[in-house]
């Protein structure tokens, strides 16, 4: 954009803004059409344009900030500058025209220039000399914070549809960078050209800063999460917060404020009480699924560590937690292997306060410092009428003599929603990694104790992500499950969902009646899968909501 504007005043032409800041859009889209899913392409046009829509014109800030020496310049300036504001500045209707060509004659009391000017001549002396030095610097502090008041509500809806957040500390950040980067960094670097030994000053200068602003970060409150809007409330608060921005008379302005306020307010639709939401989350090879009732909210396992510096709690948990502003009451560890814990200790640095329940064994890094449940069958909670029974391990396999595989400790739990009337309605069985072994453990419980252990489930998260070690034929059967999730990776080299296994269900689905078939979700195709108790039928896979035409399409 700075190319094109230079551009533009070389060739001695005088554009209307929005015809310049159009132009600059229209080209960086020609050059890069794929800008347009880029949240810095949003944020800097939109930013750009307010800027451009609210500016008192440059050239009147510049003079104002200078000295009263250069009043008899600036008269010259100003009849140059009112002749250029006449060819290039576009007017809102409601603006007066005393801001164009006919201005100096009749000044408008918000310009600078002219506020400046109507002023008495200073008495000589050193209070005269103190107000002709102060004078112009806070109205150039006050410029600053004017833009960066003006950007930072602009740009909030933005902000939120974008990372669900909004920075409060960002507009301090923000006061503090334009000076120091503009006078300190900026021109440190450019003498290294000349002066080498500069750069390390302006290196030293750009790390001071980073200290800073990340210290700021850290503050309490430098971020406000809000779960991320739907469409038909950030779209009317986009407009709430440019209304807010224009520079409208103040009747007009205000009537934006609720529709921007509305972002504030709006929480995502809570599951009812006695139903609750499942989503198996895209986290690839492992397990990760969230259950929400109507005011409580659990994590079963947390994805696999992809490398020694990113892992699925970090990459995807946590800004899916963030975007729904989801408070986690408990965190539950099936077992110890890495495809369901290697996301956890970037969820519990998130979540500090959650209830971590596990069968990991005490002295795990994981649990350093902080409570563990253990978890075993005959466990049991009521959430928001909502049922949470442990149904696997039995308490006698922790005491085994030689330490068992960490997949036949996988906690197992069984959700259970309840109608008004007590009655049971939907529910799901989370089995972790649990093999044939444990499934038949859990066959010979439930035929004990049928009301307790009941395996009975709608939905079914597929023993270990579908190998062939688990999905025994009895225990399908016992299940019955009406939807079977499996969470594995696109390609992962274990080859799950074992073909055998993927047949297995396939020949359970033979005894279904025609008008409710079983249905089979993988990862892969599905993407992150959401279920809801009370209407089981709606349940969505994020990659066919979501699908677009260049995505590739799994085979
Ligand atoms: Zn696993």
């Amino acid at each position: 954009m700075l190319a094109w504007v230079t551009l533009l005043r070389l060739s001695g032409a005088r554009w209307p803004w929005p015809y310049v800041w159009i132009l600059a859009l229209l080209l960086v889209v020609v050059y890069d059409p794929w800008s347009l899913l880029q949240a810095g392409f949003w944020l800097s046009f939109v930013a750009v344009a307010v800027l451009f829509a609210t500016d008192d014109p440059a050239p009147t800030r510049h003079e104002s900030s200078g000295a009263a020496p250069r009043l008899a310049a600036r008269r010259q300036l100003g009849e140059a500058t009112s002749a250029i504001r006449s060819q290039s500045a576009l007017r809102w209707p409601w603006q007066s025209q005393s801001r164009s060509g006919e201005s100096r004659d009749a000044p408008d009391p918000r310009d600078d220039l002219f506020v400046h000017e109507a002023q008495p001549p200073p008495a000589p002396g050193n209070l005269a000399r103190l107000h002709t030095w102060l004078m112009p610097a806070l109205q150039t502090v006050r410029a600053l914070l004017r833009e960066q008041g003006l950007i930072t509500l602009a740009l909030a809806p933005l902000s939120i549809v974008l990372f669900g957040q909004l920075s409060l500390v960002g507009l301090l950040a923000n006061l503090l960078a334009v000076p120091w980067v503009t006078l300190v960094i900026t021109p440190l670097a450019l003498a290294g050209v000349v002066i080498e030994p500069l750069w390390q000053w302006a290196a030293a200068a750009s790390g001071w800063w980073m200290g800073l602003v990340q210290t700021m970060a850290g503050w309490p409150l430098a971020v406000l999460s809000l779960p991320v809007p739907p469409w038909w409330l950030a779209l009317p608060a986009g407009v709430g917060a440019l209304v807010l921005a224009l520079p409208l008379p103040w009747t007009l302005r205000c009537m934006g404020l609720p529709l921007l306020l509305a972002l504030g307010v709006w929480r995502p639709p809570a599951p009812p009480p006695g139903q609750f939401e499942l989503m198996a989350a895209d986290i690839g090879q492992g397990n990760a699924v969230l259950v929400r009732t109507h005011k409580h909210t659990l994590l079963y396992d947390a994805g696999p560590r992809y490398s020694l510096d990113s892992d699925a709690g970090q990459r995807v948990l946590v800004p899916l937690l963030q975007a729904g502003v989801i408070q986690l009451d408990r965190l539950m560890l099936s077992h110890r292997d890495s495809d369901h814990v290697g996301g956890a200790a970037s969820v519990v640095a998130m979540q500090p306060q959650v209830d971590v329940w596990s069968s990991l064994e005490a002295g795990h890094a994981l649990l350093q410092g902080r409570d563990n449940t253990r978890c075993q069958a005959g466990q049991s909670w009521d959430w928001d009428g909502v049922r949470f029974s442990v149904l696997h391990p039995a308490p006698a396999a922790y005491n085994a003599q030689s330490a068992p595989k960490p997949n036949t400790l996988s906690c197992v739990l069984r959700v259970q929603g309840t109608a008004q009337d007590g009655s049971d309605t939907r529910s799901a069985l989370l089995v972790g990694d649990i093999e044939q072994a444990q499934e038949a453990q859990l066959l010979v419980r439930a035929a004990a104790s049928p009301l307790d252990a009941s395996l009975k489930a709608d939905l079914l998260l597929v023993p270990h992500h579908g190998s062939k070690t688990s999905s025994s034929s009895e225990f399908l059967a016992a299940v019955h499950p009406q939807t079977a999730v499996v969470q594995a990776g696109y390609r992962n080299r274990y080859g799950h969902p074992a073909p055998a296994v993927v047949q297995r269900y396939a020949d359970l689905a033979q005894s279904y009646a025609p008008d409710a078939p079983l249905q089979w979700v993988d990862t892969p195709h599905c993407g992150a899968f959401v279920w809801q108790s009370w209407q089981p039928a709606n349940s969505q896979c994020a990659r066919q909501v979501l699908q677009r035409y260049w995505h590739h399409r799994v085979p």
